[in-house]
């Protein structure tokens, strides 16, 4: 049941045993874990899953452990939902929105990456882990860290929004913030690791942490009736996540689960952090760091280690990449909670954002299926939405009270005279909602 081969270099293929190292020592370009396609194919097939546990591990063989010990089994399978309303603002005639937004156990696709990185730190026998983060991996490292015994320290940027910083500390994890960028905090990260030989998820132990992205991509496949959509807009901050979004698909292809044309990869990324977007657009491919400026905290990474890449699987797949501002992206998380009530965070939102820019500008087809990766929540980052505050009424517990205050807002229309304790059919009407389906007597909330 084991189809690790070990660890390549993606760029001069030198092999590695399986071990905790992520550049290769030749050429210093990144290591990916390999396996035996072959025997893959033979030995596996989405029959010998369908009736696993509906969690990200149902995919095991293609994830890179060779233990029996799995941390971390309740991780991933989120849902996979038809975005009507939001299809219909977008002038698109099939959209999907995979909600990671909903992840367990803390609100982001970092939890699938963690639960791999951990199960190999014990398997490699380390006793601490962490991270450099731009606060959703802290989050991540510290609730599992903890939950599975592994003594955690977690490195980040010193300004990260508060929720993210309490969503570390309320673990009791370890929490060490740096004055610098999060390029600061991951060069430091790598020292560290050196040093104490502990398991940074993203540093020493990235080539598994990558992997267990991919799940997203089987996932999304396997709840779209094993196929792959014609096309995938996903954010990128150090440009993995949607690397093995593409990579998942590939794989499932080469093992002859799915069938059909490849993906069309669509990156995001925020106007003031774009290095990956401006290398698609610029035809190059190659990355110029930026000095990252963006409420979008958990995309600032300004030189993105797989950035390179994720140019490239969005060019190979015939994709395109799409940059949007602050203020887009607020509008981006505003769209989709009030189409689809889904509340996502600042990268979601510049998802959201990208594919309406991307679809407006013909890119995205409008016929076709797009699938919107939605990867981490809205509760985490509120201050982003605090310039444009609802604006409320607060009144004294009366019914009068409520009755001016519901005028005010137009909500109902100004007097109609309130005859009984319920609100009257002509009431909803003329306040521009449908009548309701079913007579008042049915008992259904209104
Ligand atoms: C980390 C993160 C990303 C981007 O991940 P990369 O693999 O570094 O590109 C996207 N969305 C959220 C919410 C994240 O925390
Ligand atoms: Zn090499």
């Amino acid at each position: 049941m084991n189809y690790v081969r070990g660890l390549q270099c993606r760029e001069c293929r030198a092999a590695y045993p399986v071990s905790p190292r992520a550049i290769c020592e030749e050429c210093f370009g990144p290591l990916e874990v390999t396996y035996d396609y072959e025997a893959l194919r033979r030995e596996s097939g989405p029959g010998s899953i369908v009736a696993r546990g509906r969690s990200m591990w149902r995919y095991r063989e293609l994830l890179p452990v060779e233990g029996a010990e799995i941390l971390g089994l309740e991780v991933g399978y989120t849902p996979l939902v038809r975005a009507t309303r939001l299809a219909e603002r977008l002038g698109v005639d099939n959209l999907f929105i995979k909600n990671d937004a909903v992840n367990f156990p803390t609100l982001s696709f970092k939890d699938r990456v963690v639960s791999v990185a951990l199960t190999k730190a014990r398997e490699f026998g380390m006793t601490t882990v962490g991270c450099a983060s731009t606060g959703n991996l802290a989050n991540a490292v510290a609730a599992q860290g903890v939950r599975h015994g592994f003594d955690t320290c977690v490195l980040v940027p010193e300004d990260l929004e508060a929720a993210k910083i309490v969503g570390t500390t309320v673990y009791g994890a370890r929490l060490v913030g740096v004055r610098g960028d999060y390029d600061q905090v991951n060069r430091l990260c790598s020292q560290i690791a050196d040093r104490f030989g502990w398991g940074i998820v993203n540093v020493n132990l990235r080539p598994f942490y990558g992997e267990g992205s991919k799940t997203v991509g089987f996932e999304i496949a396997e709840q779209s009736g094993w196929k792959r959509p014609a096309n995938l807009v996903c954010c990128m901050a150090g440009g993995s996540l949607l690397t093995k979004i593409g990579k998942a698909f590939d794989e499932l292809a080469l093992l002859g689960w799915i069938e059909g044309p490849k993906t069309k990869l669509y990156g995001a990324q925020a106007t003031g952090c774009n290095p990956i977007v401006t290398a698609v657009k610029d035809g190059t491919g190659e990355i110029r760091p930026v000095k990252a400026r963006t409420i979008a905290r958990s995309l600032a990474i300004g030189n993105p280690a797989d950035g390179h890449y994720a140019a490239r699987a969005i060019k190979e797949s015939g994709g395109w990449a799409e940059d949007v501002t602050d203020a887009e992206m607020v509008d981006g998380i505003r769209l989709l909670a009030e189409t689809e009530g889904i509340f996502t965070e600042t990268a979601g939102g510049v998802t959201v954002a990208a594919a309406r820019k991307l679809i407006a500008s013909g890119r995205i087809p409008r016929d076709q299926t797009t699938v919107l990766v939605i990867t981490g929540n809205g509760l985490k980052t509120t201050d982003a939405l605090a310039s444009t505050a609802p604006v409320y009424p607060v009144i004294e517990p009366r019914l009068d009270a409520f009755e001016r205050a519901i005028e005010c807002t137009g909500r109902v229309s100004p007097g109609v005279p309130p005859s009984s304790g319920r609100i009257r059919e002509d009431v909803l009407l003329s306040s521009g909602r449908s009548a309701p389906a079913a007579p008042l007597s049915s008992g259904r909330a209104l």
